[in-house]
């Protein structure tokens, strides 16, 4: 089933970015990876005859590389509405930075998420942590953080610190939570907020300041970018203070000859021992720097109008039905999880590769306790019986046509 390798070129599609893409082709999973901007691969072919070492090199060669890491870094950093004094840390993806996040929380630190999130926000976080359950709507999420924040401050463990963990976006339903509304609430109780924009960012712009947001992880495998290269940004206070997430190079400012004799340096190199992925931070940036002088309005836009026609086309198909966490008209990204009623999920998915040349997604999607949560849902609100135990998931962006829809949608309505 492996294809031989294809020759990439800019299809003709009215994305500013240039995503790449191959003939014949429909991608509908941009959600688990999205391809590669012609921005991205323009700067890391650039990049590539003279690549030298990051912050190690007293050579041109080697101070010209360290300032292109550095510049990515402002480029990122301004690009996610970085305050001044936050870090931005490069790392190699989100499950990464959620990791270096929970490695340095305080001592004591309980941390507060939702039933509805990726693994990589439900799994690293330290025992005793909260998981809520899964809200009805998003004032049903904020209501519940509230109360249980009330109670956190007053009864359970008072005094100390408490971060609260959500996702901007779902992995699995494209569902925007309510960021803003729960970063307010979480400051009115004294705690601090991450959000995970894995899958915010490559569709909305994402200001940390404007949302008022503490910490915040993504993947630049999903905003265009090649893989390996994802940042954490935040506040600096609790990751200047904690252990380096990596002991080596470039995390001290001096190593003695006793073995407890190390200082650790402060600022992002504490945690980023080690030589960095130049070539992934730089194309990180790069696809940064284009998505910011994107009309990013009429992009939204598109997507929405690509979206509400996926949508408004599988609600009209009987044998499928839609995944969701919210009401129907919740505010959402271009991602969409369904089932086929009567046909396994897998099945449909390799027939949708093979007859139609359409990728998709299937199974739980990394996000277990909410897709089986989704699929019983599914099968209470369409009243049917025979829904699979796992799901497809078709996910749109920049490279996305009408009639990649359309054809899924034709392929859903004349499966064999
Ligand atoms: N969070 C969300 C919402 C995601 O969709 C994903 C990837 N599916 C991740 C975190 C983890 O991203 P990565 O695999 O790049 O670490």
């Amino acid at each position: 089933l492996v294809p031989s390798l294809p020759t990439l070129v800019t299809p003709s599609r009215p994305d500013p970015l240039g995503v790449l893409g191959v003939p014949g082709e429909i991608n509908l999973d941009y959600a688990a990876s999205a391809p590669c901007a012609r921005a991205a691969a323009d700067a890391v072919a650039e990049l590539l005859p003279w690549y030298a070492s990051v912050h190690r090199g007293a050579g041109a060669l080697s101070r010209r590389c360290t300032l292109a890491y550095e510049r990515a870094r402002q480029t990122v950093g301004d690009f996610l509405g970085a305050r001044p004094d936050d870090h931005v840390i490069f790392t190699r993806n989100t499950t990464d930075a959620l990791n270096l996040l929970a490695r340095a929380l305080p001592a004591g630190t309980t941390v507060v998420t939702f039933a509805g999130e990726h693994h990589a926000n439900l799994l690293p976080w330290p025992r005793g942590s909260v998981r809520l359950p899964v809200p009805d709507g998003p004032g049903g999420a904020v209501r519940s953080l509230d109360a249980a924040l009330s109670e956190l401050s007053r009864d359970a463990r008072p005094g100390l610190p408490v971060l609260v963990a959500v996702t901007g976006a779902s992995n699995v339903t494209g569902e925007r939570w309510p960021v803003a509304d729960l970063a307010r609430v979480a400051h009115r109780h004294g705690a601090r907020i991450l959000v995970d924009a894995a899958q915010l960012a490559p569709h909305a712009p994402v200001d940390l300041a404007a949302l008022d947001v503490d910490y915040l992880a993504l993947s630049g495998h999903k905003l265009y970018a090649p893989f390996g290269a994802g940042v954490l940004v935040g506040r600096a206070d609790w990751l200047d203070a904690a252990p380096p997430y990596l002991a080596g190079g470039g995390a001290t400012s001096h190593v003695g000859a006793a073995t407890h004799e190390v200082r650790w340096t402060t600022g992002p190199a504490r945690h980023e021992a080690g030589t960095p992925n130049l070539l992934g931070a730089v194309a990180l940036a790069a696809v940064c720097g284009a998505l910011a002088g994107a009309d990013r309005d009429a992009l939204h836009a598109r997507e929405q109008a690509l979206l509400a026609r996926l949508r408004a086309g599988i609600a009209a198909l009987p044998h499928v039905v839609e995944l969701r966490t919210f009401g129907p008209d919740a505010p959402r990204v271009g991602i969409v999880s369904f089932v086929v009623a009567g046909r396994d999920s897998a099945e449909v998915a390799a027939h949708l590769a093979t007859a139609h040349r359409i990728g998709v997604r299937d199974g739980l999607f990394c996000a277990h306790p909410l897709a089986r949560r989704l699929l019983t849902e599914a099968a209470t609100r369409s009243g049917r019986r025979d829904l699979p135990p796992t799901a497809l998931r078709a996910s749109l962006g920049l490279g996305t046509t009408r009639s990649d829809v359309d054809a899924l949608l034709t392929a859903l309505a004349t499966l064999p």
